[in-house]
């Protein structure tokens, strides 16, 4: 039942004749393990058919994943348009790209087709969206945006980490490809660093190609058998984070230390109805704002018990964060105060522990400051 690993860098051939008939694309087979893996192809298949795509890539991080779709998309002078609100290092990827292949890019908040619209350019290679945006759980609209990229042709790209297959499928509603840093809900258990891109047949039969031959930025056949394992209870696990989220969410609202909670599950949530259309539930992240400043932000995390500070989310374990200092520190004040991230801003990846538990905690901490 379960898959076997194949910890070998290098395949043998019977014959030499069969070896250069695979070399030439003649004879399916395997290789080298850069180019292909049994393991690693189990659970590229799998996050394929969980997506609804044609084909499935494996990486080394999240972010192998997601330089090799951006580098696959642009050349130099491009633009790319992105969502208002990135993943702190994807945001470093594309000042890196301008600043070295001049590849430009702009953000939006998508708010409505007119939105979109206004942020394409001539030099527009790929639309690149996270939703829920990291950490303020703002949310765009993917099948709208989809609509419009289409009649520019331009591709749009989902980073679907926060909810994964089980809670939004990004090619289902139009979008073309959809990237995961598996490290997060996919594995499940905090033990891997991981990467996985979907899209259509030719686009990943290059991104292979291009990205995994020739950049080299692949998965372990090891780590792909954790994510193997990991998927199998994604469902049961993503319920659960999602009911003790919500919960938490409810509970937290109602204490008068806390400022402002941003959790997509909630009707009070801004933008629910594009949840409502687009997401299974609400996941299992959440944002608040406390009453107070930057220390006493800190403060409150120090006396915490249970809950880990840490960052990275979808462990098994609760973990809490302070974005301003840490996932988004990279990002300049002035544009971190554009994307919602105050000072006393608290990100909570809530775990799969017992309810009460998770909440005795976080109220504990709360009374303490
Ligand atoms: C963690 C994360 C990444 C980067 O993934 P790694 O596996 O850490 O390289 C990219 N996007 C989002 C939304 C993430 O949360």
């Amino acid at each position: 039942m379960a898959t076997p690993i194949f910890q070998t860098s290098t395949f043998s051939f019977g014959t030499a004749a069969e070896g250069a008939r695979r070399f030439a694309g003649e004879e399916e087979g395997y290789i080298y393990t850069r180019l292909g893996n049994p393991t690693v192809r189990a659970l590229e298949d799998r996050i394929a058919v969980l997506e609804g795509g044609e084909r499935g890539l494996a990486f080394a991080s999240g972010m192998a994943a997601v330089s090799a779709v951006l580098i696959a998309l642009t050349k130099t002078g491009d633009h790319v348009l992105c969502s208002n609100g990135l993943y702190g290092c994807t945001y470093g990827l594309l000042q890196m790209f301008e600043e070295k292949y001049k590849i430009t890019h702009d953000f939006s908040f998508m708010a409505t087709e007119e939105d979109v619209r206004n942020g394409i350019t001539e030099k527009t290679r790929c639309i690149f969206i996270e939703t829920p945006i990291n950490p303020t759980m703002k949310m765009i609209d993917l099948s709208m945006v989809a609509r419009v990229a289409k009649e520019y042709g331009i591709p749009v790209v989902v980073d679907n980490t926060f909810c994964t297959p089980y809670l939004q499928r990004p090619l289902d509603l139009g979008c073309d490809i959809v990237l995961h840093s598996a490290t997060k809900y996919i594995g499940g258990h905090g033990d891997v660093i991981a990467g996985l891109v979907v899209g259509e047949k030719a686009f990943m039969d290059d991104l292979a190609m291009s990205q995994q031959k020739d950049i080299g930025g692949i998965l372990s056949p090891f780590d792909a058998w954790l994510l193997l394992r990991g998927l199998k209870t994604l469902h049961v696990r993503m319920d659960r984070h999602s009911s003790n989220a919500d919960e938490i969410a409810r509970k937290l609202k109602e204490h008068p230390k806390i400022k402002h909670i941003y959790y997509p599950g909630m009707k009070e949530h801004e933008h629910h109805s594009i949840v409502r259309k687009q997401m299974r539930t609400g996941g299992g992240v959440l944002a608040f704002e406390l009453e107070g400043s930057k220390e006493e932000a800190q403060q409150f995390m120090d006396r915490l018990r249970l809950i880990q500070i840490a960052v990275s989310l979808g462990d098994a374990e609760t973990l809490i964060q302070h974005p301003a200092t840490m996932t988004h520190a990279v990002v300049p004040e002035e544009k971190r105060r554009e994307m919602g991230i105050g000072d006393s801003l608290i990100r909570l990846s809530v775990g799969l522990e017992a309810l009460d538990d998770i909440w005795g905690d976080l109220v504990y901490a709360l009374n303490e400051v």
